[in-house]
């Protein structure tokens, strides 16, 4: 059984899209149709009254297919390059597909001390709220020209969660290339199935990510489940969904696959995971 997430009534949501959908991974081109449609989509949310932040990846993949390199055997320096290369390319994308729909645009490029340092965060936080109030919307991405390995949140989708944590989101959506959490690999076993609701992070659900398969997101299964302890501790609901196919925030309204974490409230209190 599927379930269909309710994102209608949410006031404010978050939406992370992975390398893999901004960018072709073969080629490296921005996937232009590809972000009409979910820029669409997100069109359709503000007219219902609802403000959309988006997270992206990309730099890096689009800025390695622009200096010739793959990624995988880019050295850190080879890396930060890349992302100030490919971050100008996304940017531009996503610059002209809101700018054809009446949006502005603004770029947040966040350090995990923007968020973690008490005096970094509420400015952070400010930007973020007066991005929204004025119109434009705010595109968020790691600063990897800048950051070590110290100083990096690393992946995009718990940098995602704590913008969503920040902006006191209710909903944090991960659009990636698989369809959600599974039981097991699904390319290995045909019976795996697909666990629609999760209510606890459990060590059984962190063994079943561990096999899951998000093999070309930086961050894969594991940080997505990192992410969603960070938005359900906060309050707010995650969704991974597959993003691939145009129209991806309609596709998750109409019922389309996907894994959906509740967070606990006082009036539901139990822990559990149910799978298809
Ligand atoms: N910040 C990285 C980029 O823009 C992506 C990190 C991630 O996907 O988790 O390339």
């Amino acid at each position: 059984m599927t379930s269909t997430v309710q994102l209608s009534s949410a006031r404010r949501l978050v939406v992370k899209i992975g390398s893999a959908l901004i960018a072709d991974p073969e080629t490296g081109d921005i996937r232009d149709s590809w972000l009409d449609t979910l820029i669409d989509d997100v069109g359709r949310f503000f007219a219902r009254g609802q403000q959309v932040i988006i997270v992206t990846s990309g730099a890096v993949a689009v800025g390695s297919h622009h200096i010739g390199k793959l990624d995988r055997c880019l050295q850190i320096g080879g890396k930060h390059a890349a992302a100030a290369i490919g971050q100008v390319h996304i940017m531009r994308a996503y610059e002209q597909s809101l700018a054809r729909r009446g949006f502005g645009v603004g770029q947040v490029l966040l350090s995990s001390e923007d968020i973690d340092d008490q005096h970094r965060h509420p400015n952070t936080k400010r930007t973020l709220r007066q991005l929204l109030q004025i119109g434009a919307v705010p595109v968020v991405n790691e600063n990897d020209t800048t950051a070590t390995s110290d100083i990096c949140v690393g992946d995009n989708d718990r940098l995602a969660a704590r913008v969503a944590q920040m902006v006191g989101a209710n909903v944090l959506i991960l659009l990636s290339n698989v369809d959600g959490l599974f039981t097991e690999d699904p390319h290995r076993n045909p019976l795996a199935r697909l666990v629609t609701e999760v209510r606890c992070i459990t060590p059984e659900l962190e063994a079943m990510a561990a096999h899951s398969p998000a093999r070309h997101s930086s961050g894969g299964m594991i940080t997505k489940l990192m992410a969603a302890k960070i938005a359900m501790d906060a309050g707010c609901e995650m969704v991974i969904a597959k993003g691939t196919k145009s129209y991806p925030l309609t596709a998750i309204e109409s019922g389309g696959p996907s894994t959906c974490f509740i967070p606990l409230t006082e009036d539901r209190d139990t822990c559990d995971a149910s799978a298809n």
